[in-house]
């Protein structure tokens, strides 16, 4: 038999030498038929067919397809490396496609400092981004480091982890920012003097122009629009904006669904507004939320909501349980006072809207999920998804209560790589270590989870995430927790599926389902066939959003 449904204008078949659904019942298929920009068949050609399509494009026939990746937690902000110059230890793709190589020590940044500073004017601000101070052998960089750079400008030295920024003297003097300030996050060196660290927002944003100048470059058109070239460079296709300020300011809002409407668009995004201000103020919060989503289209959703409760392990200021950090300085940072959790979220959980928490550190795992248990107590929610973002300490306990409280886990997985070594030296210790981001104690428990790489934090790239948690090898080729790697198969769904049902969207992407959005990866190999080891090299050609192909620009 053949449908009788008289064709649409623009079907098309995509066939393919492998399509992986994500979808357990049909694991895979080898043609896909696209009808006003969502799955209509998935199956052989000849299943396809049998919707009268004619239209058959073939260019995807020796490649293989995938349900759309899904990055759950990411930033906007990503898009700002083609404005500010990126710094970090590893080298990355910018935005347009391009490579910059990484910063291997303090004098190399100071040398690219004082060539970008011979090139400036005196007193305009020098801004850069991602370094990552943990991977140098050297002295912890300080305000001295950089005033070797120069002396003419202010230069702000923004962390790879987004919770601290390293400034110059001129920039201390500028806002005055002297022995015994009394911000929280100034730091000081030995002599009581500051040292040029300003850890977490508050204390970043004494810095007041500099600071400012990168809220700046997150928000603009531009900036958004590069966001979603470094998405569907990495082959995702829904990327969360995971906590931005639009419940304070219309005009973002704004800035976010005009830059989504552009037919070049190729990112379905989901916008994530953070919640600020105190609990009395989360009424009009909610109201803000539901208001906003009488606005969003296709290619913008406001699925959640997101809490930030501490900071990053590699920069000590997460809150860990006893006995706390291995070597160096606790600096464990609460960022809303943990007793008040439950007033501040109580009016989302009540609206019906998930949250997404923040929580580097075991301790303030425990404080969410405990939060979270009372206010389930208070007000039923079968269907909540509340998810613990990052989770990267969350202990077995915890994993069993919030497995039990209907709670998920979005894994930084790429932390194995990135910081393994570190957290296993010098930060939380080896058996902490071994234990992070646990994604193979999840499954034996039974959580639910995904994966993210929190861009710009780490690179948006699925295929990245999904070899760290597969491998956890770092780069000096140890394994960090061999015990926590899973498969290959287990980490497509995370990096797929599992994803769009913590964003509350598995209804529309995630997988290739009849019904819903035509999103899908397209790759030179399958993962799956690639020795373990090679799953980060495979090659992404570019995506297809609501059946439209678009190409990667990035450098091989
Ligand atoms: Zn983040």
């Amino acid at each position: 038999m053949t449908s009788t449904q008289p064709p649409h204008a623009g079907d098309v078949i995509y066939t393919a030498r492998l399509i992986r659904t994500a979808n357990p019942s049909q694991p895979t298929a080898t043609a896909i038929a696209v009808r006003d920009g969502k799955v209509l068949s998935v199956g052989t050609l000849e299943d396809c067919q049998q919707w009268g399509i004619t239209t058959i494009d073939r260019q995807f026939e020796d490649k293989v397809l995938t349900a759309g990746f899904v990055e759950a937690h990411s930033h906007i902000m990503t898009g700002m490396y083609s404005n500010i110059p990126y710094v970090g230890w590893f080298g990355r793709h910018m935005p347009d496609g391009s490579w910059v190589d990484g910063v291997k020590s303090t004098d190399e940044l100071v040398q690219r400092l004082a060539s970008i500073a011979a090139t400036t004017e005196p007193g305009q601000p020098i801004v850069v981004s991602g370094f990552d101070p943990i991977y140098l052998d050297t002295e912890r960089l300080s305000c001295h480091h950089l005033d070797e750079a120069t002396t003419q400008h202010p230069v702000f030295v923004f962390h790879a982890s987004g919770h601290l920024a390293t400034v110059n003297s001129f920039i201390l003097q500028k806002y005055s920012i002297e022995a015994g300030h009394p911000a929280p996050g100034v730091g000081f060196d030995k002599n009581g003097q500051p040292n040029g660290e300003l850890r977490e927002p508050a204390a970043m944003a004494l810095a007041r122009d500099e600071f400012r100048l990168i809220g700046q470059v997150v928000f603009s058109l531009e900036t958004i629009g590069h966001f979603a070239n470094a998405m569907r460079n990495a082959g995702i296709t829904t990327a969360a904006d995971l906590g931005n300020n639009f419940h304070a300011k219309d005009e973002s809002l704004e800035e976010v669904l005009n830059a989504t409407r552009i037919d070049s668009f190729h990112v379905r995004v989901a916008s994530v507004p953070r919640i600020i201000g105190g609990p009395p103020a989360m009424h009009e919060f909610v109201e803000k939320v539901q208001e906003a989503r009488t606005k969003t289209h296709d290619k913008m959703h406001i699925p959640v909501v997101k809490m930030v409760l501490d900071g990053s392990i590699q920069g000590f200021t997460a809150v860990v349980n006893w006995p706390g950090y291995f070597t160096g300085e606790d600096h464990g940072l609460f960022l809303l006072p943990p007793e008040q959790v439950v007033d501040y979220l109580r009016p989302f959980h009540q609206a019906g809207i998930g949250i997404h928490c923040h929580c580097n550190g075991s301790t303030t795992s425990g404080v969410f999920i405990d939060a979270i248990e009372v206010l389930l107590r208070e007000h039923a929610w079968l269907d909540h998804r509340h998810t613990i973002t990052h989770a990267q300490l969350i202990t077995q306990a915890q994993m069993r209560k919030a497995k039990n409280l209907g709670m998920s886990a979005n894994f930084f997985v790429n932390h194995m790589w990135f910081w393994g070594e570190q957290h296993r030296d010098i930060t939380i210790g080896p058996d902490r270590a071994a234990a992070m981001n646990p994604c193979g104690t999840a499954d034996r428990i039974g959580l639910q989870y995904a994966f993210h790489s929190d861009s710009p934090v780490t690179p948006a790239n699925q295929l990245h995430t999904m070899w760290a948690a597969v491998n956890r090898a770092t780069p000096h080729g140890d394994v960090v927790g061999p015990a926590e790697r899973i498969d290959v198969n287990r980490a497509f769904h995370a990096a797929t599926i599992d994803g769009a049902y913590q964003l509350h969207m598995d209804h529309l992407v995630g997988s290739l389902e009849v019904g819903k959005y035509a999103d899908m990866t397209v790759l030179e190999q399958d993962p799956y066939e690639v020795d373990a080891m090679a799953i980060r090299d495979v090659q992404v050609w570019g995506t297809i959003l609501g059946g439209v192909p678009s190409k990667s620009t990035a450098q091989r």
